[in-house]
C-alpha cells in the first residue's frame, strides 16, 4: 500500500515536471455526461448556506465562488448602487484583515480573486492551488461574518466606484444601456443598472450600508461553490468547518414586483429556464473561471 502511494507520488511529480517543461496548460476535462451536465453534489448547512461541489482532478487547482443572492434589483430606488458598492467593500477587511490582505494572501499562493455584480447577485471568486482551499474559505467566511464597514472604507471605495461610473459614461454610447432599461421596465427594479448613481451613494450613510449588509449578506442568502481537485467529502467538511459556526439569520424577502406587460429582455430570472437550472449555471461559471 505504502509503495503504491509512493509510486503514485512519483508519477505525479513526473506529470507535474512534464507540464512545467512542456509549458502546457491544464486539460479542460469535464466530468459527467453531455453538454450542460455536471456531476455535482449539493448540501445545505444548518445556517442555510447552500454548498455545491464538483470534483475535477484534471488540474491541481480549485475555484471557489460565493454567490450572494442580492443585486441591484434588491436596492431602494433612491439608493442605487449598494450591491455594487459591496462588491468593493467586501475587500476592505475585518478586524483581523487589512484593506489589501484579501488580494495579498491569494496572490501570495499564486491565486487570483475578483468579484462582480449583476441585477440578481453579487459574486466573489478565487482560483488557487487546490491545497490552499482552506485559505479561500477562511477569507470568505471572515468577511461574511466580520466585514468592517466604516466611513473610511466607504469613502475610499465610493471614489473608486465614482471613477468606474465616469469611465462608463464617457464611453461611446455610454448611456444607451441604462436608457434601454428605463424603456423596458417602468416598475420593476431591473429598470436601473448595477453600477449605481453617484448622487445616491454620496447621500448614503454608513448606517444604511450596514443595514443593507446585515440583511442580505447572510448564509441563508448565499451559495458556496467549490470546483476542482478536491473530493466532495473534503470540500463539504471544510465548508462546515469555516462557515458552519456562523449563526442562521432570516433570508431576506425576495423581490416580487411584477412588471405590467411582457418582459422582453431579462424577464423574471427565477422563473426562466436559466433560473431553474441555476445550479448548473453556477457550476459552469466556476468551471469557466478555473481555467
Ligand atoms: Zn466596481
Amino acid at each position: 500500500m505504502g509503495r503504491c502511494k509512493r509510486a503514485v507520488g512519483v508519477l505525479a511529480v513526473v506529470a507535474l515536471l512534464s507540464l512545467v517543461f512542456a509549458g502546457v496548460g491544464c486539460q479542460q476535462g469535464r466530468q459527467g455526461g453531455g453538454a450542460g451536465h455536471f456531476d455535482y453534489e449539493r448540501i445545505e448547512l444548518a445556517n442555510g448556506l447552500e454548498v455545491i461541489t464538483l470534483e475535477d482532478f484534471s488540474c491541481p487547482i480549485v475555484a471557489v465562488q460565493v454567490w450572494y443572492h442580492v443585486g441591484s434589483k434588491d436596492e431602494q430606488p433612491d439608493r442605487q448602487g449598494f450591491a455594487h458598492m459591496f462588491e468593493h467593500m467586501m475587500f476592505r477587511g475585518t478586524d483581523k484583515l487589512g484593506p489589501t490582505d484579501h488580494f495579498g494572501f491569494i496572490r501570495r499562493v499564486g491565486g487570483t480573486t475578483n468579484g462582480y455584480t449583476s441585477f440578481d447577485r453579487t459574486v466573489y471568486l478565487e482560483t488557487l492551488p487546490a491545497d490552499q482551499l482552506e485559505l479561500a474559505l477562511w477569507l470568505e467566511a471572515e468577511r461574511m461574518a466580520f466585514l468592517k464597514i466604516d466611513q473610511e472604507a466607504f469613502d475610499t471605495e465610493r471614489r473608486v466606484v465614482e471613477e468606474e461610473r465616469r469611465m462608463g459614461l464617457s464611453e461611446p454610447y455610454g448611456t444607451v444601456f441604462e436608457r434601454l432599461l428605463e424603456q423596458i421596465y417602468q416598475v420593476h427594479p431591473y429598470r436601473w443598472p448595477p453600477i449605481g448613481k453617484i448622487s445616491h451613494l454620496r447621500a448614503a450613510s454608513v448606517q444604511e450600508l450596514r443595514d443593507f449588509w446585515t440583511k442580505n449578506y447572510v448564509p441563508s442568502n448565499a451559495t458556496l461553490i467549490i470546483v476542482g481537485a478536491v473530493e466532495h467529502e473534503d470540500a463539504q467538511d471544510m465548508a462546515r468547518k469555516y462557515f458552519g459556526w456562523i449563526p442562521r439569520y432570516a433570508r431576506p424577502p425576495q423581490v416580487d414586483i411584477a412588471e405590467p406587460g411582457a418582459n422582453i429582455f431579462f424577464g423574471d430570472y427565477q422563473s426562466t429556464f436559466f433560473g431553474q437550472f441555476q445550479n448548473n449555471t453556477n457550476i459552469y461559471t466556476a468551471v469557466r473561471y478555473s481555467f
